[in-house]
């Protein structure tokens, strides 16, 4: 088995192997056959709490998939005050069983594999090579975060002192984390928060994206019936209010969040308004990720790149290509290669194994990315466009704007935008991808190695890819987070995570 870095041993989740007809075959049949009616509710010292349901529609086609019953603020402060009642028993159990629990609740998660497929194509209308990639990072997810946590906080570390004392350092967990995560990895990034709080030694309040609550809701079962106590794990279905009465309850230690930057800047206000304790935000936001193309490139290598960049998951990926920014002198030959490329995708039903880019979330989200395309084909060069396919779907377009500055805001979805730079133009569009202010991810297509590495090395990105597209982040090998308006700065999937999570105490006796 491969190695981490501190030496555990691991191994990521099985994948598929798409060109193996049979055995996609046996796939698509059992998500076909685990379709069915699934609803989600707030769960309390593993309790259903009433309330309002309403229904919960799928992004293909509108059809109703079960229904959600959502937290309201006085359910949410319960699930608060629950929380601090398990924490200190959760806190107190060896971190060797919490670990075990995360590693049962992968063989769960790949024994009903055809479930948490079938909801994250229906609920979240992935395409089916998007939701099993979702499906294993989940369990990878929990895997790693065991693997570390044991060796974490298992035993108080020994430090060196002077001679006649004993000093030693130990990780606990802070006491009840909110969850916040979002609807486009609503497995992956709920699983990933939730076992990395947990495994740190909290109890765990999470809410899931209003739009993705039912398989947020299973991944929760599957973790109770791992052997996690309802007492440390709750649930809270729910949008902004009951996200806020989490974040301004007394009980709160600290919050881990996924989402927009201007909700993590909510949050962070709302913390800092707080009387009492100073507590820690792990925010992954978004991005307007770049990539840097120059002469050298190869014009097929980077249209391959760029499209699974721009496009996958119809780019509703925080880490998607938003700005490619190409050489003057091969502009026209690089984006006549991506522009034949994105005319090839398919969008439709992501069911249909051919299909490209499935919906986007939601009608909210339709109507911004149309807004969007409308006001582009207006100001900018259009390269690509399409007819509205209707529904929730939307046609990959690309448009050539001026210049990095004229892309202010980050757009969720599969539009990307194209700015020509001369030669001698590098450190210019260097310094206007730093004043955006934003360090997810950052493309580089160039066989100039110390080209690659100037442009790393000036821009203060989490993630860097040179040569390969720039999404799909791997649990173990690409850590995953940014900084500045992306981000807090923790790495999801890496070896320093958990301790995020963790208060750091140190015990000094005279011997
Ligand atoms: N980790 C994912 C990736 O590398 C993106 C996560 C997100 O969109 O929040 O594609």
């Amino acid at each position: 088995l491969p190695r981490d870095l501190f030496g555990a041993e691991r191994r990521n989740a099985p994948g598929l192997a798409f060109g193996d007809g049979a055995a996609l075959r046996r796939l698509t049949g059992s998500v076909a056959a685990a379709a069915g009616s699934a609803d989600a509710t707030p769960l309390i010292d593993g309790t259903v709490q009433a309330g309002q349901a309403r229904p919960v529609l799928s992004p293909i086609d509108g059809t109703a998939l079960g229904s959600v019953t959502e937290a309201d603020e006085a359910i949410a402060a319960r699930a608060m005050d629950a929380a601090a009642r398990g924490f200190p028993a959760w806190a107190a159990t060896p971190a060797d069983a919490r670990a075990a629990c995360l590693e049962r609740a992968a063989e769960a998660f790949l024994r009903e594999q055809p479930r948490l497929l079938h909801l994250l194509q229906a609920e979240a209308g992935k395409t089916l090579d998007d939701a099993v990639a979702e499906w294993r990072e989940a369990i990878d997810f929990l895997r790693y975060y065991a693997v570390q946590g044991r060796r974490l906080f298992a035993e108080p570390q020994s430090l060196p002192g002077p001679a006649g004392e004993a000093n030693s350092l130990r990780l606990s967990g802070r006491g009840v984390f909110a969850a916040v995560s979002p609807w486009n990895f609503p497995l992956a990034i709920f699983t990933g928060q939730v076992a990395a709080a947990l495994m740190a030694g909290n109890a765990v309040v999470a809410k899931p994206a209003p739009q993705t609550p039912l398989v947020a809701d299973l991944a929760l079962r599957l973790l109770h019936g791992a052997g996690v106590p309802g007492s440390a794990l709750h649930l809270v279905p729910g949008g902004p209010e009951t996200g806020a009465a989490l974040i301004g309850h007394a009980a709160l230690s600290g919050v881990v969040f996924t989402g927009s930057t201007a909700t993590a800047q909510a949050i962070n206000r709302a913390l800092a308004a707080r009387d009492g304790a100073i507590l820690p935000l792990i925010a992954e936001t978004g991005g307007i990720n770049a990539m840097i193309v120059d002469a050298t490139a190869l014009p097929e290598q980077v249209a391959d790149d760029v499209v699974v960049s721009a496009f996958r998951s119809a780019g509703q990926r925080c880490s998607a290509l938003r700005l490619l920014l190409v050489q003057e002198d091969v502009a026209d030959r690089m984006i006549a290669a991506v522009a034949g490329a994105a005319r090839e995708l398919t969008v439709g039903d992501p069911g249909d194994l051919a299909t490209d880019l499935g919906p986007v979330i939601d009608a909210s989200a339709k109507r911004r990315l149309d807004a969007h395309i409308a006001a582009m084909a207006r100001s900018a060069r259009t390269h690509v466009s399409g007819a509205d396919p209707g529904g929730l779907y939307v046609a990959p377009h690309i448009f050539e704007i001026g210049g990095v500055s004229d892309l202010r805001q980050e757009v969720f979805g599969p539009i990307l935008h194209v700015v020509r730079y001369p030669a001698s133009g590098l450190t210019a569009v260097i310094e206007a991808i730093r004043a955006g202010g934003y360090g997810l991810t950052l493309g580089i297509h160039s066989r100039i190695d110390e080209t690659a590495e100037r442009i790393a090395d000036a821009l203060p990105h989490g993630n860097v890819y040179v040569n390969r597209n720039m999404i799909g982040a791997v649990v173990g090998s690409q850590p995953f987070g940014g900084t500045g308006l992306s981000g807090t700065g923790p790495k999801a999937g890496g070896p320093h995570y958990l301790a995020r999570f963790a208060t750091e105490r140190t015990l000094t006796v005279n011997t």
